[in-house]
């Protein structure tokens, strides 16, 4: 048996824990990574990393690695009808901000890359596979984990706890953290294929929709596009049974580029949203889905969960400091003290862009479509709405970094 003494435990490797790693290479503090997976992550999750979030790549010294790596850069949006008219175009260049792109590159290579990143540093174990379940929890706080890896048994002593294994977090449940979850009726379902060669511009994004229903089409890496779009009343059978033709002939309706589109499914998601009313917890502190899972109405779960995370890092105690229980008690209320209340102004805005979503997927959806697309317009001609609509896009809802509100740890 091993024992091995650390400052940040950190349980899962998706997106949140291993960005964290990342970020936190070199930074002299000690750090294990505990994942249970033996193979890659779902590529049909989130794969487009907004400009906010491109800021925060930038800063931690890794935005070329995904660069060198094949990541595409998307620089605007277009929303348009069913038939291919424009209702809105937006170029994120319109917004003062550091990085006026969209990085696009395959989910599992996201949190791949972080963790190969994490791995150069001095202080840094990955434990893959291994599965964190017997937690060792006194006073609230979790004292040591007891996991299997390479043959042997290994008891790890942590400082911190970084839950951030996903939506079914254990570390939440462990520790009772209560949360507020909300299941949506309309599951989505993501298909991959090749990019029809009329989708122009290459590097957009597109949102379609018109009385049939909305797609929205993402240009992935390899000239390859995702749609992602909920599950109406046909229900998941009608696509499960479906031959490439009959989607084609279905989306067709909704974007008019999707007519002759051979698709592939990728996936079907019930969606739920589970948002832990408090993110700490004692010496724990959950990131990325396991305090926050959000539908993906407009994509931004895997965006929020690294946004928070240079906000973590800045509320930590020292690496002198990290021993004291006091100090790391204080330093996560901190963070939490300043992260939840913006968590909480997004995922509403959020859970907002989800109910239109589910009217969008409903039977008698076309006159609110209809009604949604005037509004886009509108958003589209009026300044003001047109600029809060980007920096919502881009991962700035609370303004560009410019002018954006005082640094509160400064
Ligand atoms: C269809 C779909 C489309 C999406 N599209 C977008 C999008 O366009 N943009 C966007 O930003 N987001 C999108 N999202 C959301 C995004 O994918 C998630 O928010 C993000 O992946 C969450 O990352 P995470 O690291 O918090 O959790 P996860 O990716 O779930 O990672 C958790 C990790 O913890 C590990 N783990 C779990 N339990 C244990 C344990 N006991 N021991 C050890 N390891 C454990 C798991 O194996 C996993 O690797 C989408 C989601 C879906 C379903």
């Amino acid at each position: 048996m091993k024992t091995i003494e650390t400052d940040v435990l950190i349980v899962g490797g998706g997106i949140a824990g291993a960005a964290l790693a990342c970020a936190l290479r070199d930074s002299g503090y000690w750090v294990v990574l505990v994942e249970q997976r033996k193979g890659p992550l779902d590529t049909a999750r989130g794969d487009h990393l907004q400009p906010c979030t491109v800021d925060a790549l930038a800063k931690w010294g890794v935005l070329n690695r995904f660069l060198e790596r094949g990541a595409g850069r998307r620089v605007g949006h277009e929303f348009r009808s069913e038939t291919g008219e424009t209702l809105l175009k937006a170029d994120y260049s319109e917004l003062p901000i550091p990085h006026p792109y969209f990085l696009v590159y395959h989910h599992d290579l996201i949190a791949e890359t972080f963790l190969e990143i994490a791995s150069e540093g001095s202080n840094f174990d990955l434990f893959k596979p291994a599965v964190a379940r017997e937690f060792k929890v006194v006073d609230g706080r979790i004292k040591a984990l007891k996991i299997h890896a390479n043959d042997q048994e290994i008891t790890i002593k942590p400082h911190i706890v970084v839950g951030a294994d996903g939506s079914n977090s254990i570390v939440r449940s462990t520790l009772n953290f209560a949360t507020f979850e909300h299941p949506y009726r309309h599951p989505m379902v993501a298909l991959f294929g090749k990019r029809p060669p009329r989708l122009k511009p290459e590097n957009y994004f597109f949102r379609y929709s018109g009385p049939e229903g909305l797609v929205f089409i993402q240009q992935r890496m390899d000239e390859q596009i995702k749609l992602t779009l909920p599950v109406g009343p046909e229900g998941i059978p009608w696509w499960k049974k479906s031959t490439k033709e009959e989607r084609a002939r279905v989306l067709g309706l909704r974007a008019d580029s999707l007519k002759c589109f051979e698709s592939e499914i990728a996936g079907f998601y019930p969606v739920r949203m589970i948002h832990a009313i408090d993110y700490v917890s004692g010496n724990v502190v959950l990131v990325g889905d396991a305090a926050h899972s959000i539908h993906p109405a407009r994509g931004q779960g895997l965006n929020m969960g690294i946004a928070s995370l240079p906000t973590l890092i800045r509320c930590l105690p020292t690496v002198a400091d990290v021993s004291s229980a006091e100090k790391v008690r204080q330093a996560l209320l901190q963070y939490q003290k300043i992260q939840k209340p913006l968590s909480d102004r997004i995922i509403a805005r959020n859970h907002q862009a989800a109910m239109d979503m589910e009217m969008g997927a409903d039977e008698d959806r076309a006159t609110f479509l209809k009604r949604q697309n005037e509004l886009i317009r509108e958003i589209s001609a009026r300044p003001e709405l047109r600029r809060m609509h980007l920096l919502e896009a881009t991962g700035y809802p609370f303004g560009a970094p410019t002018e954006a509100e005082p640094d509160y740890l400064a």
